[in-house]
């Protein structure tokens, strides 16, 4: 077998909160307890949502934790060049159409798993008259993918009615992130994805795009994603609180329970040091509940 190479990829949107902490943690308590290697990257290619100084802070916290990683960071924002490339091939393949409908146009769609409006393919046999291009899509024509996930167990997506025609790249001039994060994933070699079930539905996406790139499809694993009283997903817009970097343990420690492990009351006050001798002998599958989404503590 390869050697294991895991990854966590978190978007610099903010610092660092619970529901970030949960993929890093789950990344590398999977990575750590393999003997693999643990690459970061920094999901930064959408330049709008990216927050000053955000990646930096991640960063910082990380360290704090004692989660120290192997490599160095892949920044997306510096990788516009390989995405287009990758773009290339797949229109040369003749699987990508430019497409002229804006938001409003598609907002009567139906809507994906993810919450993303499924195309109708207005522009898939040619852009209609007077309408200039804004974004690629690509053709998924009857594609169904089927993959095993590591914990959440057989999955199967039929693209035509799951996902549509999806963005290859946006209306704005930036490649998607379903595109930036195949090519990402071979470039680091990734062999073992462990990451939050909001991206569950993006997976099948992300193996279509691996067949057509003719890339290696990593192994997945998507973690329970942590979320509020209301049911949201943990981010900046839902007031998440940062991770406390003077401070980490106790928040690594409540990702443990949330993991479906339990760690003794000593370890709450330990040393990053100590807390990771614990976490990595005692990390297992078998105690993390096979759920899409978990309440966090
Ligand atoms: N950057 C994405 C996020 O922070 C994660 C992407 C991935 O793990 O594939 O939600």
């Amino acid at each position: 077998m390869d050697p294991y190479r895991g990854r966590f990829a978190p978007s610099p949107t903010g610092p660092l909160h619970f529901g970030s902490l949960v993929a890093a943690v789950g990344s590398y308590l999977e990575a750590r307890s393999r003997d693999g290697l643990w690459l970061v990257r920094m999901e930064d290619l959408d330049a709008p949502r990216t927050q000053p100084g955000a990646a930096d802070a991640i960063l910082r916290t990380l360290e704090a934790c004692g989660m120290g990683w192997d490599g160095s960071i892949l920044y997306q924002s510096r990788r516009s060049e390989t995405y287009r490339a990758a773009l290339a091939r797949l229109e040369a393949k003749g699987r990508v159409y430019a497409c002229g409908c804006s938001r409003k146009e598609i907002a009567d769609s139906g809507l994906a798993p993810d919450g993303a409006l499924i195309y109708p393919g207005t522009c898939r046999n040619g852009l209609a008259q007077g309408k200039a291009e804004r974004a690629k899509r690509v053709r998924v024509d009857d594609a169904r993918i089927e993959f095993e996930d590591a914990l959440q167990g057989p999955m199967r997506q039929n693209l035509a009615t799951e996902a549509g025609d999806f963005v290859l790249r946006r209306a704005d001039g930036l490649h998607a992130y379903q595109l930036a994060v195949v090519v990402d994933d071979a470039e680091q070699e990734i062999t073992d994805v462990v990451r939050g079930a909001d991206l569950l539905a993006s997976t099948p996406r992300q193996i279509f795009i691996q067949r057509l790139l003719g890339l290696p499809s990593p192994r997945y694993l998507h973690l329970p994603l942590a979320v509020n009283a209301a049911g949201e997903k943990l981010s900046k817009q839902t007031l998440a609180p940062p991770v406390d970097e003077r401070n980490p343990v106790p928040a690594l420690a409540q990702v443990l329970v949330f993991l479906g492990l339990s760690p003794p009351q000593a370890l709450w006050q330990s040393t990053p040091p100590e807390f990771w001798n614990w976490a990595i002998s005692n990390w297992t599958l078998e105690r993390i509940p096979r759920r899409l989404s978990l309440p966090a503590p």
